[in-house]
């Protein structure tokens, strides 16, 4: 019997087993396809919120703390499979800033290195842009290639021996009364002293006979990945929801979409084209360069954009990581670590917000 088994093997069932097995626990994952999850491998990879002040400040705090974790996590991977995650501090430019005061003022208040900057300062340094409004500049934002992030943490998982099942999907959970004591794999069984549900866009799904699940329906997101000349953008550059973030190779990432379609993963020429006129109309310059590839994820979305990291109310030993929306990957290592310290009987104070019931939450 593992300590904890643990459902979906997307980004944050792989962080939640890398930090449980670093505290000793035996873990098993299992995934019914393959890992590497649908919103995960799918991301653009920002580690900050977009627009950060728009959100409470329990999730700006986890997404910082996890953004604060990346740089060791990356260089950690690295060195002990050989795959390179691409920790990129490059920067996030937004355009068009609409709440300047209160920006500032939140930028104080959390500590966050901002700079407000006219547009001769942004035409300044990205000639090429077509832009004339304020923009707000942090510099210390990095991105992460999460296809590769992926990849080094499973090879390092595999190396501490943590129990990999992919091609398997959980059917139920099994219960000895009121605790939770493993999941059911449609007649197998995988029996652990604890359960973990990270499942992404499907963790609101009905799981047996379980009274409450929390509300997390699927939101689709489509990028495009445009050729562009060699350092053709030297840093992420986010408008009106919509991004792009340059790779190491030179390359666009162009994104995202946010469609409430359930769960049809799949992409369209729509939303290609949208992407698309997007990066064309800041950068007339890229017309004619070739969309390499065009993907799709599910995000786990929630109404409050507040994951829940807690146990369940009624089922002992049957915790939740899950639902962290747009923020998945920034969040991922410290929501491990929060679930970590959770599970393992640590009382910290910031749980409260990420409960299964939680209190109002303090919007900014
Ligand atoms: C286009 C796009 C761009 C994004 N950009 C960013 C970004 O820049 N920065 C950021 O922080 N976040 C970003 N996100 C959000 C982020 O990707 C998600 O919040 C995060 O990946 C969620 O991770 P997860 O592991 O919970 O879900 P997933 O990665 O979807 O993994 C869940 C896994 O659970 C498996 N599963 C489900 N049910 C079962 C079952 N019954 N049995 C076994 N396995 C099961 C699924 O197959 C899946 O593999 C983006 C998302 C998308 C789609």
């Amino acid at each position: 019997m593992a300590d904890c088994v643990i459902v979906g093997g997307g980004l944050v069932g792989l962080t939640t087993a890398y930090t449980l097995n670093q505290r000793g626990l035996d873990i098993t994952v299992i995934e019914q396809r393959r890992l590497g999850g649908s919103a995960s491998w799918a991301a653009g990879g920002i580690l900050s919120p977009m627009y950060p002040w728009r959100y409470p400040d329990e999730v700006v705090q986890l997404a910082s703390s996890g953004a604060h974790q990346y740089p060791a996590l990356s260089a950690e991977l690295a060195s002990a499979t050989g795959v390179d995650p691409e920790w990129f501090p490059c920067g996030l430019l937004t355009l068009d800033i609409p709440e300047n005061k209160s920006l500032v003022a939140w930028a104080d208040r959390t500590g966050t290195a901002l700079e407000v900057c006219p547009k001769e300062w942004v035409n300044k340094q990205i000639p090429s842009m077509s832009f004339d409004g304020t923009a707000a500049w942090m510099k210390q934002v990095a991105t992460i290639r999460t296809p590769r992030l992926i990849k080094a943490l499973h090879s390092y998982l595999r190396q501490r021996g943590v129990a990999l099942v992919e091609s398997h999907k959980v059917t139920g959970l099994i219960r000895d009364g009121n605790r939770a004591v493993g999941v059911d794999l449609g007649g197998n069984k995988c029996l652990g002293e604890r359960v973990v549900i990270a499942s992404g866009a499907w963790s609101g799904l009905p799981l047996a006979d379980l009274p409450e699940m929390p509300p997390i329906y699927p939101v689709r997101g489509q990028i495009i990945h445009l050729d562009a000349p060699e350092d053709f953008i030297s840093t992420m550059i986010l408008k009106e929801n919509k991004y792009l973030i340059p790779r190491k190779s030179g390359s666009i990432l162009v994104g995202s979409t946010t469609e409430n379609v359930g769960f049809e993963e799949r992409t369209t020429p729509e939303a290609r084209n949208e992407l698309h006129d997007f990066a064309l109309n800041l950068f007339p310059e890229l017309a004619g360069r070739r969309v390499i590839n065009h993907w799709c994820g599910l995000r786990p979305g929630s109404d409050d954009s507040i994951p829940y990291i807690c146990v369940h109310p009624h089922v002992e030993n049957l915790y939740f990581n899950t639902g962290h929306f747009r923020n998945g990957i920034v969040m991922a290592p410290a929501a491990a670590e929060l679930l970590a310290k959770i599970m393992l009987g640590d009382k910290p104070a910031q749980a409260a917000a990420f409960g299964f019931h939680r209190p109002e939450t303090n919007r900014n």
